[in-house]
């Protein structure tokens, strides 16, 4: 019995204390795909095995070891997803999304599968953020999307983690190096594992993410795919590192990243964090331009990566990251007396619908154990109704911090000095926005081209003039945020 009390090995469960953390990362991580163009998708977390064995590869550790397969009633094979990548590319195919103007940018949070040994931040049960750029053959592309990643870790407020880029080339290519490698292996078969013996003839290529330790240490001094790019390759190559020197994102190249996943071609790259302990990986990506092709699409040249948000999470906390504080319930109506339980409750709903979190007791407690359950809840404001409240119509709202008491009646007094609360935060946030608004002028400046000698910023007339408008309207905004202010700092000290 002890068996259905315990989760599956490798899975957690979310608990509502700790899920603002999860919410916080998750929100983050689609307002900055968002703001790079992309849209969510959702797919299925089951898929036909055949996408997975064709689309990851057979030959990959992901599809021999770590998938999740089973037959189902109808005797088909189906496998839990064990990355996203696949089943976006199959959603893409299926509803025809290439068939439009290109690029097309997906994004997705998904819980992908593996069977693999749990340990801190690897997980059987794990969570992917990720995007697809499908149809996009430009090295631009190949940065911007490094870029989205390098974004999405900064807002999620990581520091020092390192970006490693390589190339793996083209199946043109591939071909010759391929050969190279086999070479290397045949000399060493002895020192090769089982699995790798079968990859020697069918792709080499996977020895070298073998996790087996004989084969990791055959494999170091094996020849590297970055000496056997053909010129349109390696010219790529060079083209993405000079988009990336130009965003100002900092690279190593490291020849030996050759990712575990055979659909990738050219750019692959890893963003590495070393406070998990060793060195690991908490985003990996690359170029596919093969996959839809291999899965009975059109040629679409396309290219993504995943961060794996468990990793990401465990960094964040060694970090000491500060999540934003979860909103605790705003105000708890404690009732003392059967009628005014019913008052209570009515008054909850009426308060909810105006948009304030509002708890009241719904097991026939005391007035101390209410009191102290409201503690529990972090309630900011407290109001105790019994028979001398409702006679009088009036209340005491009691601020839980300061232990300072505002009397107003019961309605609608509750809700206009719930409201005035909210000005006054609404007017400290504002003042917040106000101040970054000083910092419109020397933007201003920068796009009409007047800092630093003006000569990229003032190419032409032309684009200095498209490049005013958007300046002024946001001065314009910025001008009715002041307004705003200012009639709501009246209306702050009428009440
Ligand atoms: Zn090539
Ligand atoms: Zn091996």
């Amino acid at each position: 019995m002890a068996l259905i009390t315990k989760s599956i090995k490798g899975t957690q469960d979310m608990l509502p204390t700790d899920s603002y953390k999860w919410q916080f990362v998750e929100k983050t991580c689609l307002e900055t795909a968002r703001l790079h163009g992309y849209g969510e998708i959702r797919t299925p977390v089951f898929e036909h095995t055949e996408l997975f064995t064709r689309g990851v590869g057979d030959t990959t550790d992901v599809v021999q070891k770590e998938m999740y397969t089973f037959t189902d009633r109808g005797d088909r094979s189906l496998s839990l997803r064990p990355e996203m990548t696949a089943s976006a590319v199959r959603c893409a195919i299926e509803h025809g999304l290439i068939n439009d103007a290109l690029p097309v940018k997906a994004c997705y949070i998904a819980p992908c599968y593996r069977a693999e040994k749990p340990q801190a931040g690897r997980m059987r049960e794990f969570h992917q953020f990720g995007v697809e750029l499908f149809g996009a053959p430009s090295p631009a592309a190949d940065a911007e999307i490094i870029s989205l990643a390098d974004a999405t870790l900064t807002e999620l407020g990581i520091s020092g983690y390192s970006l490693e880029i390589n190339s793996i080339g083209c199946p043109t290519c591939r071909a010759e190096y391929h050969k190279a490698l086999r070479e290397y292996f045949e000399g060493r078969k002895e020192q090769l594992c089982e699995t790798c013996l079968d990859r020697l003839e069918r792709n080499p290529m996977r020895i070298i993410d073998c996790k087996v330790p004989g084969c990791q240490e055959v494999a170091k001094d094996a020849p590297r795919m970055i000496d056997y790019l053909c010129d349109d390759c390696r010219q790529h190559f060079e083209s993405v590192k000079k988009y990336l020197d130009a965003m100002n994102i900092s690279y190593t190249v490291n020849p030996s990243i050759v990712r575990g996943l055979d659909y990738y071609t050219r750019t692959v790259f890893e963003f590495v964090s070393s406070d998990l302990g060793a060195q690991s990986t908490i985003c990996g990506g690359g170029r596919y331009d093969g996959l839809f092709r291999q899965l009975g699409g059109p040629d679409t040249p396309s290219l993504g990566f995943g961060m794996g948000l468990e990793r990401v999470m465990l960094v964040m906390d060694a970090q000491k990251a500060a999540y934003p504080e979860p909103e605790k319930t705003l105000i708890y109506l404690a009732p003392a007396g059967e009628e005014a339980v019913v008052r209570c409750m009515a008054l909850c709903s009426q308060l909810r619908a105006e948009g304030f979190s509002a708890e009241t007791d719904l097991n026939g407690r005391s007035i101390k154990a209410q009191m102290k359950y409201a503690n529990k809840l972090g309630a900011q404001y407290t109001v105790v109704i019994g028979d001398r409240e409702l006679d009088s119509g009036i209340v005491r709202i009691k601020n839980m911090a300061t232990g300072e008491e505002t009397e107003v009646t019961i309605e609608p007094g509750i809700v206009e000095a719930l409201y005035d609360i909210g000005i006054n935060d609404t007017m400290a946030r504002l003042n917040e926005t106000v101040a970054t608004f000083e910092g419109l002028a020397d933007l201003n400046r920068l796009l009409s081209g007047e800092e630093d000698g003006g000569e990229e910023g003032a190419i032409d007339d032309q684009s200095a003039g498209e490049t005013d408008a958007p300046v002024e309207i946001a001065e314009e905004r910025g001008g009715e945020i002041l307004e705003e202010v200012d009639e709501l700092s009246e209306s702050g000290e009428e009440a």
